[in-house]
Order: structure tokens, then C-alpha cells, then sequence
């Protein structure tokens, strides 16, 4: 069969896939609160001790503070204003119901990482790709992979790792570069992705045969990245091997 004969058949499965996708988010259906994991970060994993993080919002100022160094968790040292779990640039993208918790785990003989659950409101589709949050103000993603983190007692994880540079200057006017990675994969009632596509099949596959929605999170680490190596790429197994467990619903 010539290529030209399958056309009439993408077209119709193209145009069923965008009408089940439509039914799929404008139909009512049963929002279940439960996510699939806890939605909790340990305060400590292993040796790395957890570190909370808060936002000043306020245009003037975007500061980030450690929760250990305020006096007052809800009030900006600073300016007064308050102080948030999102910071001002994921607040003007994410729905106001998204819950963000995060933390930075430090240890002395490692490189810090900063992980985050991003839980979705009761709002549709209120996880986007992370990718959005990621590129502009001088920051770009140098790569995009797939990694699988090998994990005892199950099928190792498939993650999504984002190399990212970010170019920047000092108050003196220097210019330099920031390398860090950036990784990341999806987690639903049952389901486990690291693909956005994947996702929101799921996510269409569980309104239209179920008729229900499950509030997905996504969960991220981040941290610094030395170009040379592949360092950092032990680092995110490590660390993710220590913090999975941590994660599991009991
Ligand atoms: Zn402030």
C-alpha cells in the first residue's frame, strides 16, 4: 500500500484522539484527592539533612530564605511581605490550588540538591511541562534526556534529565555561566512517567473509562552540574535511590 492510502486513516484517528481528548476535559468528572505518593519531604534523607525554603513574592524583591534562618516562616526579614512555598515566577504560571513543597538536602561531602513535589490542585490539568518554568532570563536547557535510576525490590525509574546553563552577570558587571541539571518524572494514583505525553494519556484514558481524576505531582532534583564530568549523573541515582523509599504511601 502506497503512503498516500494511509492518509485518510491518520486523518480519522487523529480527529478521534482530539475528541476523546475534548470529552475528556470538559466533561464532570469525580476528582479524587489523593495523590500517589506522600506529599511530604522528610526533613532528613540518609546523611543529606532537608532544608525548607520559602519565597518573598514581592516584585521588588524576590528573595528566597531558608525557613532555619527567619525569624518568622510567614514574614519576608527583608521587606515585611509575606513569604510563600512558590516563588513569584511559579505563581504567575501554576493554578493557585498547585501545591509546591520544597527543600534544599545538604551534606558536607556532596553537592546540594534541591528536590520539590509539585502536587496538582483540583483544577484540570494543572501540571505543565517543568521545561516552562525552566527557559528565559538567560537560562536555557543544553540537553534533554532519559535516565533510569536503578532501584532495589522494582523496575528501575525513568526520570527526565534537563542539563541547563544559565548565563548571568555579577553586580561588577562580570559575565559567567551557572551549569546545573535539572531532573524530573511524574507520579499519579498508581501510575509512575516520566513523560508529559504518557501523562496526559493516562490522565484522558482515566476520565473516559473511569470517570475519574486523580491529582498527578511531579517530583524534581536539582543541582550543580560540572560540564566535564558525568559526576552529577551518580549524584541524581544516589540521591533518588535514598529518597524514593521516602516517598512511597504507607
Ligand atoms: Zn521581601
Amino acid at each position: 500500500m502506497e503512503a498516500r492510502q494511509f492518509k485518510p486513516y491518520i486523518v480519522v484517528i487523529g480527529l478521534m484522539i482530539l475528541t476523546s481528548l475534548a470529552l475528556a476535559f470538559t466533561v464532570d468528572v469525580n476528582m479524587v484527592g489523593e495523590a500517589g505518593i506522600r506529599v511530604a519531604l522528610p526533613a532528613q534523607i540518609e546523611e543529606w539533612e532537608g532544608r525548607e525554603i520559602r519565597y518573598c513574592q514581592n516584585p521588588e524583591h524576590r528573595q528566597m530564605y531558608f525557613v532555619d534562618e527567619v525569624e518568622d516562616p510567614n514574614v519576608c526579614p527583608d521587606c515585611g511581605d509575606e513569604l510563600f512555598m512558590m516563588s513569584l515566577d511559579e505563581r504567575r504560571i501554576l493554578p493557585s490550588d498547585t501545591v509546591i513543597l520544597k527543600k534544599m538536602y545538604e551534606q558536607p561531602a556532596r553537592n546540594n540538591v534541591t528536590a520539590s513535589i509539585v502536587l496538582s490542585g483540583a483544577h484540570r490539568s494543572s501540571i505543565h511541562r517543568p521545561q516552562l518554568c525552566l527557559v528565559g532570563q538567560g537560562q536555557e536547557i543544553v540537553r534533554e534526556w532519559t535516565h533510569t535510576v536503578p532501584l532495589e525490590g522494582r523496575d528501575p525509574l525513568r526520570i527526565v534529565v534537563l542539563d541547563m546553563l544559565r548565563r548571568g552577570q555579577t553586580r561588577d558587571g562580570e559575565s559567567f555561566e551557572h551549569t546545573f541539571y535539572y531532573a524530573y518524572w511524574f507520579i499519579g494514583r498508581g501510575r509512575e512517567t516520566h513523560s508529559h505525553v504518557v501523562r496526559l494519556f493516562w490522565m484522558a484514558a482515566d476520565r473516559i473509562l473511569f470517570n475519574v481524576a486523580h491529582r498527578w505531582a511531579y517530583v524534581s532534583v536539582s543541582g550543580e552540574r560540572d560540564p566535564g564530568t558525568v559526576l552529577y549523573v551518580q549524584e541524581i541515582d544516589e540521591f533518588i535511590q535514598a529518597m524514593y523509599p521516602e516517598m512511597a504511601l504507607r
